[in-house]
């Protein structure tokens, strides 16, 4: 089977591989479509990642869907279900692979699992004709829900989980800083499926503004042009955001996060962090701000996927380009490099719906 492999640092490639085979309680998917993710280029080009095998080989890509091809040994039924898992099932697969034992797992705090997995990060992700994963992380997908809206339900799924942890009550002011794809996620969820009353994106890029706006945000900000914070206060009477969602990650949008939330106000920081960041936290003491950092996804995959079959979250809209698995290299290369390159869905079997 063709698979997109890591080796080594930086180094992505088209290789062919033996099938893989679904060990106990696991099954043999066959992919059909899947998502290019910020966190695939930083596992690629940033984490030497000590959890990488011993070869520092590894399948990439943890956004996807596919049909069933094969149960392993005791393989019965889907997650808190009675339904059975059958062979021809499309499904969506839930990357994030907690132990499901431990005390984190059974507070259902996945994400803090001391001996959590990933599909992707730590183990053969879904870059390939064919992957396996337990059986304990499928959702089965309604008819509704198409295949490439199947492989979108895990930057839902993290955007739902940016926006639980932001805790907006009705009639609040949030502001999102970086209009990328996990950014326009969590737009998306805010405009259908939050109690915001406004919404403010920053985002530099005049597409992703433009697109922002199309997809019906009335207030976005080019951080280059002007103070994200003085823009702020000027729609909310002086006082600040009550909420703000950073999706970025560098000390530039932490400071127009931190500067855009009003006084005693949240601000839940979601960007991955790179090094140690300079900040000026001034009006995070003297403001008594509420911080706090999120990462991934808890329990949030089935909710994402019943979002998107209600209609409500049109999230193959928020797809800018669809390639094939032979292209995967070059565009991690290109997003790397600072093409902008939007939110890319891999076709890796476009035979379903
Ligand atoms: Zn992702
Ligand atoms: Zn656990």
């Amino acid at each position: 089977m063709r698979a997109i492999q890591k080796q080594g640092l930086g180094r992505a490639v088209l290789v062919d591989l033996s099938d893989p085979v679904a060990g106990p309680g696991e099954v043999l998917v066959r992919a059909r479509y899947a998502g290019l993710c910020a966190s695939d280029l930083h596992k690629l080009y940033r984490s030497s990642g000590e959890k990488d095998d011993a070869n520092g080989k590894l399948v990439m890509g943890h956004e996807c869907s596919g049909v069933i091809e094969a149960l392993g040994a005791g393989v019965e039924r889907y997650p808190f279900t009675d339904r059975p898992i059958r062979v021809g099932d499309r499904v969506a697969v839930d990357p994030l692979i907690p132990c499901l034992s431990c005390e984190s797992c059974a507070r259902g705090q996945y994400m803090i699992c001391p001996k959590l997995s990933h599909l992707g990060l730590w183990r053969d992700g879904c870059f390939a004709d064919k992957f396996t994963a337990p059986a304990t992380r499928l959702y089965p997908l309604p008819d509704e829900v198409g295949d490439l809206e199947g492989a979108m339900a895990e930057p839902l799924a993290c955007a739902l989980n940016f926006v639980d942890k932001a805790a907006l009550k009705c009639g609040d002011t949030v502001t999102i800083i970086g209009g990328g794809a996990i950014g326009q996620f969590v737009a998306l969820t805010l405009l259908h499926a939050s109690p915001a009353a406004e919404i403010i994106v920053s985002e530099p890029v005049p597409a992703k503004r433009e697109k922002l706006r199309a997809m019906g945000i009335r207030h976005t900000v080019s951080p280059i042009e002007r103070s994200v914070g003085d823009y702020v206060r000027e729609l909310t009477e002086g006082r600040g955001s009550d909420v703000v969602i950073e999706c970025v990650g560098t000390a530039g949008a932490i400071q127009d996060a931190l500067s855009a939330t009003r006084s005693q106000g949240r601000c839940v920081l979601g960007g991955l962090p790179e090094g140690k960041l300079p900040l000026d936290l001034h009006h995070l003491v003297f403001g008594e701000l509420e911080v706090r950092g999120v990462l991934a996804t808890d329990w949030h995959f089935s909710r994402a996927i019943r979002l998107i079959a209600s209609g409500r979250l049109p999230v193959s809209r928020l797809v800018d380009r669809i390639i094939s698995l032979e292209e995967v290299p070059e565009a991690m290369r290109q997003a790397h490099e600072g093409k902008d390159i939007g939110k890319v869905a891999i076709r890796i079997d476009d035979s379903g719906r």
